[in-house]
């Protein structure tokens, strides 16, 4: 494994090309400058300047939208059979590169390597998995009835956008343009300003694996700029979007002059809910996995624990004395387990919530302090003593800092984990499977883990309910997005057709 100082010397070496030739947009297979100049990506470690980054505005998508559209025709027809083989190399490539995005990916977003490297990985699973689904992408169903041989297709919708957040960048944005390809559609992708080094690999990743010229093109730039400009492009037929439930809505509303078909994936304040009947050494690993690991900065993190009263005291001094031992620093030692938050607002963000959280009537347990580090660093923090009315339950903080809410029976447990504008997942520890059933029938949620973390298999639908998102990714659901369905009819014999004017 490599250690800090092996790292930092290979970030060195793959950064020199960014530092030497900044950051360009990508456009049918070509560089362009910023229509609106450059913008700087600094990077959350030690708040020290990466790049240079080209800053696109209208006129940059309306380059990338043109060049996604005059591809589409080319990629749509291509047989699966060659499609399929292009989308494995890309994942083969991403294999062969996934050291280097690890890397990049540290320094550009502060998460720690140990989560990094497996997430470079995983964005090679996820154009794996989608080449694999190509074959059968087009299927449609034979639906007759008595006078009619009803069948259906599918068809890709065309060039789509793809903007995304700065959370997991990489593997986020291959968890939406590798379906979105393997659809048949070409893609405008806006990366997050705050994270555009591994988008920029990714296009490049890509067209190095064979993928033509134009069918990926990527517009770094600010979301209400460049961001807003791809929502209301005419000739994009669909937005996938991950980001904030308010950007979401903003989303809805910037495209809705060319009646853009939208995908929504929002923010969460999840619950774990923990009975005193569960594997409770499981469940405290389990709680502290999904707030802390990927600086808490995850939609799907646990953020609010729903303990039972009964094993309350318990539970939290085993989970204090556990936080307190996780491992802060920089994101390139493989020990490292919390790294720096993404950006000097964000940072503002999550440490403005210590004191909300005081003056709300919470106890801060553990934490509730920035690091003494140079760059954005703030201690795992454990909030205790709260109620679900409290700021610090209701909002999305996006860093790793847990509230503890405690309940003592089902249907109160129940009605704190619905009582939020949120409903992305619910993660319920319990060895009672009725319980399990019945809780999970009724948590307000799109995806529920029992007795487990999250564990993605990408077969199964991701998305959330409430203002955690429209639609689902994974499987099937991806395409239901991506293409159209199409109903023909034959007549099979001459049925009575009714008659006017005769
Ligand atoms: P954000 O909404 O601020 O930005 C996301 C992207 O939207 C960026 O590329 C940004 O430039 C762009 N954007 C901003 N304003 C825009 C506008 N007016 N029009 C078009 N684009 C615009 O989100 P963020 O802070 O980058 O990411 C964190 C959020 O993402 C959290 O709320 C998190 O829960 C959510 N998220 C959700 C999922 C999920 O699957 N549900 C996954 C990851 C992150």
């Amino acid at each position: 494994m490599s250690g800090l100082n092996e790292n930092k010397k290979k970030l060195e070496t793959y950064l020199t090309r960014f530092r030497e030739h900044g950051i360009s947009n990508r456009i049918a297979g070509q560089d362009h400058p910023g229509s609106a100049g450059v913008f700087e990506s600094v990077s959350p470690v030690d708040k020290t300047k990466i790049c240079d980054v080209a800053r696109g505005d209208a006129t940059d998508i309306d380059s990338a939208a043109k060049a996604a559209s005059a591809a589409f025709n080319d990629w749509r027809d291509l047989s699966a059979k060659e499609r399929r083989r292009i989308l494995i190399n890309i994942a083969e490539a991403i294999e062969s590169r996934a050291e280097e995005i690890a890397v990049c990916e540290c320094w550009d977003t502060g998460q720690a390597w140990r989560f990094m490297s497996k997430a470079a990985l995983r964005g090679a699973e996820n154009f794996r998995f989608f080449a694999d689904q190509v074959i059968s992408a087009r299927d449609g169903k034979h639906l007759p009835s008595p006078t009619l041989m009803n069948i259906t297709t599918r068809s890709p919708v065309g060039p789509v956008g793809v903007i995304t957040p700065w959370n997991t960048p990489f593997m986020l944005s291959t968890w939406k343009i590798a379906p979105a390809l393997a659809a048949g559609c070409t893609v405008v992708h806006k990366p997050a300003e705050l994270s555009p080094l591994t988008a920029r690999l990714l296009v490049e990743i890509a067209e190095d694996a064979g993928l033509p010229p134009g069918v990926l093109n990527t517009v770094n730039g600010y979301g209400e700029e460049a961001g807003k400009a791809l929502c209301e492009h005419p000739l994009l037929r669909a937005v996938a979007f991950v980001g904030e439930s308010a950007t979401g809505k903003l989303i809805i509303k910037q495209g809705a002059d060319t009646l853009k078909r939208v995908h929504l994936e929002l923010g969460g304040k999840n619950p774990v809910i923990v009975f005193d009947d569960a594997d409770l050494d499981r469940a405290l690993d389990a709680v502290i996995f999904m707030i802390y690991s990927i600086n808490g900065e995850r939609c799907t993190s646990s953020s609010r624990l729903l303990i039972q009263d009964t094993v309350r005291a318990e539970f939290e001094e085993k989970l204090i004395e556990r936080v307190r031992k996780i491992k802060v620093g920089h994101p390139l030692d493989p020990a490292t387990e919390v790294g720096p938050l993404i950006a000097q607002e964000h940072f503002d963000k999550v440490a403005s919530y210590f004191k909300i959280a005081e003056q709300d009537g919470a106890t801060i347990a553990v934490g509730g302090c920035v690091g003494d580090n140079e760059g954005f660093y703030v201690e795992p923090t454990l909030f205790t003593d709260a109620t679900n009315a409290m700021r610090i339950s209701q909002e999305e903080i996006f860093g790793p800092v847990l509230t503890s809410i405690p309940f003592f029976t089902e249907q109160e447990a129940l009605d704190i984990a619905n009582d939020t504008e949120y409903g992305l997942t619910g993660y319920l520890w319990t060895n009672d499977l009725t319980r399990a059933m019945r809780f999970s029938s009724q948590l307000e949620a799109g995806m529920i883990w029992v007795n487990s973390e999250n564990v993605r298999h990408l077969p199964t639908p991701f998305g959330g309910v409430k203002n955690s998102g429209i639609g689902r990714d994974g499987g099937d659901w991806s395409f239901e997005f991506y293409m159209e369905q199409k109903h023909i009819g034959f007549a099979t014999g001459q049925h009575k057709i009714s008659r006017l004017g005769v």
